[in-house]
């Protein structure tokens, strides 16, 4: 007979079993629905994090895994070896969504991220005519582009990195929110791109100045380099537009999803380009064996439909404003809490400590026994990214406990 596990046991299976390569805030979750996750003896919580966003729809939206079940019992993958009856539908309807000539689909953010990387490259030496071997690409201090060889080689956060050198060439790394150092880098001309997020997510919500971003385009413009954005974490609705870029009116030359793409159910990510950047890949130069199978598909189109149908970017943006109103309020009567910033609902808390001192893990403890889920990102800082199909009543509830919360923790502290 199996005996019921309680949240104690799985969390030594996990440590016994699994790799050590993350460190999860003790709680055990079963089940997930709209804004809850529930734990494995039955409490309910309030989900702050969204699988760092990829939840932006709500956990197990009902139209999301029924458009999944629906195709799971139909054709789920077939290789790009052949043609399949989704894959078209579905690059029609997303590049129509996002105003693209053309989509490359694929699994992860990172490889979405890799993608684009390549696609800088050959669009370098085959469009820009950088000589072989020499391009460059300039990415921004304090990034996170996920976790491959290629990518943490533009990282500059010593966990991401230390150990796994040599590291790839032919990357150079500027200042975030630094428009002279752009430009100063922008000289060289062999670079084939400047990648960049609009909000850095990992960093700590960090939210760059409002003229650095159409300033970042306009230079890659007058350079002829490629202005690549990295929207798998703020893209599809999450700062309270379809696209963070969406606030500055530019249109990235690569585009990168991931994430909410598929609102959490399975991995898909996307880069969209037009075909003078697209067309430079020909058959066998990229892929992969799930990328643009049915499956992710069918589940990427009705998690798009979703976004729309449910005003999502509208909702973030009028309970973001919400959210870091009484946050500031929190911040004016709290020793604790510096500042608060984001856009939409995409938001952080700076807490009043040393960067490596365990107090925003301690507040996210206790916010955890308090019915709320958080997690900390780089330094003392806590993130706060629920589902995007929050209710204002909802949201009120969760700014109650948070301020409670810190405001109780104070008092102990
Ligand atoms: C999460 C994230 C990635 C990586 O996505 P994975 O699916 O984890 O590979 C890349 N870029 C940004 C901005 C992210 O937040």
């Amino acid at each position: 007979m199996i005996r019921e596990l309680t949240s104690q046991d799985y969390i030594a299976l996990e440590d016994k079993y699994g790799a050590h390569n993350y460190h999860p805030l003790p709680v055990v979750l079963s089940k997930g629905e709209g804004v809850y996750l529930w734990d494995v003896e039955g409490k309910r919580y309030y989900d702050f994090l969204s699988a760092y966003s990829a939840v932006n729809q709500g956990h197990c939206h009902p139209r999301i895994i029924s458009a999944m079940t629906e195709q799971a019992k139909r054709l789920t993958l077939t290789s790009r070896a052949f043609y399949n009856d989704m894959l078209g539908i579905y690059e029609k309807y997303i590049t129509n969504y996002f105003g693209y000539d053309k989509v490359l689909p694929i699994n992860t953010g990172v490889e979405a991220v890799e993608t684009a990387l390549k696609l800088a490259r050959k669009w370098a030496y085959l469009v820009k005519k950088v000589p072989r071997d020499k391009a460059k690409i300039i990415f921004a201090s304090g990034n996170f582009h996920g976790r491959t060889l290629g990518v943490i080689s533009a990282s500059v956060d010593p966990d991401a990195r230390n150990d796994y050198g040599p590291y790839l060439p032919g990357i150079e790394i500027i200042p975030y929110n630094d428009l002279h150092a752009l430009e100063a880098a922008l000289q060289d001309p062999h670079v084939a791109a400047f990648v960049v997020e609009p909000i850095q997510g990992e960093a700590g919500v960090v939210v760059p100045d409002d003229d650095y971003l159409p300033g970042a385009y306009r230079l890659c413009k007058n350079h002829n380099a490629l202005f690549v954005a990295d929207e798998v974490q703020t893209g599809i609705a999450r700062t309270g537009k379809m696209l963070a870029c969406d606030y500055y009116d530019i249109k990235p030359d690569i585009l990168i999803l991931g994430k909410a793409l598929s609102g959490g159910a399975m991995p898909v990510s996307a880069v969209l380009a037009d075909d003078e950047v697209m067309l430079t890949i020909k058959p066998g130069e990229h892929g992969s064996t799930f990328g643009g199978n049915p499956l992710a598909c069918a589940v990427a189109i009705e998690a798009l439909e979703v976004v729309k149908d449910e005003n999502l970017a509208d909702n973030a943006m009028r309970l973001g404003n919400i959210f870091r109103d009484e946050m500031n309020k929190l911040v004016a009567k709290s020793s604790l809490v510096r500042l608060v910033r984001g856009k939409g609902l995409l938001n952080a808390i700076v807490i009043n400590d040393k960067e490596d001192s365990p107090t925003a893990w301690n507040i996210c403890l206790k916010l955890r026994d308090n019915g709320l889920l958080a997690k900390p990102t780089h330094g003392n800082i806590i993130r706060f990214a629920p589902p995007l199909v929050m209710t204002e009543a909802q949201l009120r509830e969760c700014i109650q406990i948070i301020s409670d919360t810190i405001l109780d923790y104070e008092k102990q502290a």
